[in-house]
């Protein structure tokens, strides 16, 4: 297997660093062909300012809460300024957008920076790319920029996810400019900075594929391998491994999103991470008043990327996936192969996803049944989908009686006590003890979401240049299983304004 070469960075970070001045990156997709990206630097952002911060991912590449605060944090993630060693460039890929296939697109609006060593992911590095920070060759139409809006339902979003415990890029800042871009209306700019081991997308191998550039897929392939998957490198299939692996991941992140009411809104395969993470958040939503039909993203007409839909839709991308792997591979039995772990990964790990929802310590026969019925009832209730689940954790296996908080999310307060019959006498059959199953759920069904309301709250302030309200959000979604009583009204049900917020794919 022709490896492309790749200098390795350090592995070992100096702990806290202070000054981002000392922060060194490398870019070792940088070192792929010129086919592969474009260098350039980000158009620099007017009078930048900080909006938000992460320190829990600031921490991911080491840096010390003390650095966010410095105005040379504005100034390199606005894009004004470049650290010494950050190689910018923006990545060529392409992709199929609501099933269709659109050609080239590649990064219109992101810079990559480089990958500054990490003290705690997996991989050792984390790249950096900044959002929103101006025209590149692959803007086609756009502007290069991105809204404040959409910044901060990114940076909240990547953060809330990743403390969910769900794969994610992740977001270390927001940086605001008074300058406005126009979409539906004028809107205020932002860049937001993300990182993630690497921003290699579906579409970043279908690019190659559709441009019949066969040496270019394997040295892609190759690139990916010899990075974010080391233990394939030797192996006598890699390829095939890798798609397999891909697929397992994106199965098992596709449960992960359903278990948690998590709509993406615009599952292109241009928006598909080869690591199985959540990548590029736009118009996506929580599930509220349940409902499996439902479309978080305004200009997916057809819902081609609705609830019910997001695991079949995964599976698609992993095929166009395949397709472009077939060359690679070499056996379209192998690919077929690799793909028909989808289904299976997706099937037991919603399984089990829901079994843990739901307290259940054992698979017992009437299990699927029992689940069945009840997203039935609260689809038929328009039940909000977090509280409930939260509030099932209270339920008493002995005592009804105390059933009040659960039955008043029911329209049809009958539909729960027949559901409840049925939940109660499978809870007996395990000899379900109420304060450790209690304990279980409370850990894997989140108190707090990021509901689009709660989102937009902290939006109008940001706007009116008060940063308080998203800082206040990003700390209750950093603990959203802990019971945080100060913030109870961050849980509650949306308003009824809540009803007209629609996000669409203009960002
Ligand atoms: P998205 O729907 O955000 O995943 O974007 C799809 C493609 O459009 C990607 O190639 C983006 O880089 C590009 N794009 C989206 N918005 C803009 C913009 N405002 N300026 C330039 N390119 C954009
Ligand atoms: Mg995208």
């Amino acid at each position: 297997m022709n490896s492309p070469s790749l200098p390795n960075p350090s592995r070992s970070a100096p702990p806290g660093v202070r000054r981002l001045a000392d922060l060194t990156l490398d870019n070792r997709f940088a070192a792929l062909p010129p086919a592969f990206h474009t260098r350039l630097a980000s158009t620099p952002l007017p009078a930048p300012y900080l909006v938000c911060a992460s320190e829990a991912a600031a921490a991911l590449i080491g840096l010390d809460p003390a650095a966010l605060r410095d105005q040379q944090f504005v100034e390199v993630f606005s894009g004004n300024a470049e650290l010494p060693t950050s190689q910018p460039l923006a990545a060529v890929y392409s992709g199929h957008q609501f099933g269709v296939w659109a050609g080239q697109l590649g990064d219109g609006r992101a810079i990559l920076l480089g990958e500054a060593p990490s003290p705690t992911e997996p991989h050792g590095w984390m790249e950096l790319q900044l959002k929103g920070s101006g025209r590149t060759p692959y803007s086609r139409m756009g502007d290069g920029r991105a809204v404040l809006r959409s910044s901060i339902r990114e940076f909240l979003c990547s953060e809330a996810m990743a403390a969910l415990g769900i794969p994610t890029t992740r977001a270390l800042c927001v940086i605001g400019s008074d300058m406005r871009v126009m979409r539906e209306m004028p809107e205020s700019t932002a860049v937001v900075t993300r990182m993630a081991p690497s921003f290699v997308r579906f579409g970043s191998f279908e690019h190659w594929f559709y441009n019949d550039r066969p040496q270019e897929l394997r040295l892609l392939a190759d690139y990916v391998i010899a990075r974010s998957f080391p233990e394939l490198q030797g192996s006598d299939r890699p390829y095939h491994t890798l798609l397999r692996e891909v697929t397992r991941r994106t199965a098992e992140l596709v449960a992960q999103w359903q278990a948690v009411g998590f709509m993406h809104g615009v599952l292109n395969t241009d928006n598909m991470s080869i690591l199985g993470q959540t990548l590029d958040y736009g118009p996506f939503g929580f599930m509220e008043a349940y409902d499996p039909a439902h479309i978080c993203n305004h200009t997916d007409q057809q819902g081609r990327y609705s609830y019910r839909m997001q695991p079949r839709i995964g599976e698609w991308n992993c095929y166009a996936l395949g397709q472009a792997m077939v060359g690679l591979i070499g056996d379209v039995d192998e690919v077929q192969e690799a793909l028909s772990v989808y289904q299976p990964s997706f099937a037991a790990k919603m399984d089990a996803l829901w079994h843990a929802k739901l307290g259940l310590s054992t698979t017992q026969d009437g299990d699927e049944a029992l689940i069945a019925a009840l997203l039935q009832a609260l689809a038929a209730n328009r039940v909000d989908f977090t509280l409930f689940f939260r509030r099932l954790s209270g339920l008493a296996v002995d005592d009804p009686s105390a059933d009040a908080p659960l039955r008043d999310l029911f329209i049809d307060r009958s539909a729960f006590d027949a559901w409840s019959v049925e939940y109660r006498r499978r809870l007996r059959a395990e000899g379900s003890a109420d304060g450790a199953r209690r304990s279980r759920m409370n850990r894997v069904n989140p108190k707090y979401i990021l509901r689009n309301y709660l989102a937009q709250v902290a939006i109008d302030k940001a706007a009116q240049k008060d940063f308080s309200e998203v800082a206040r959000l990003l700390a209750v979604l950093r603990q959203p299983f802990d019971e945080q009583p100060e913030h109870e009204a961050y849980a509650a049900l949306p308003p009824d304004w809540a009803a007209g917020i629609e996000v669409s794919c203009s960002s």
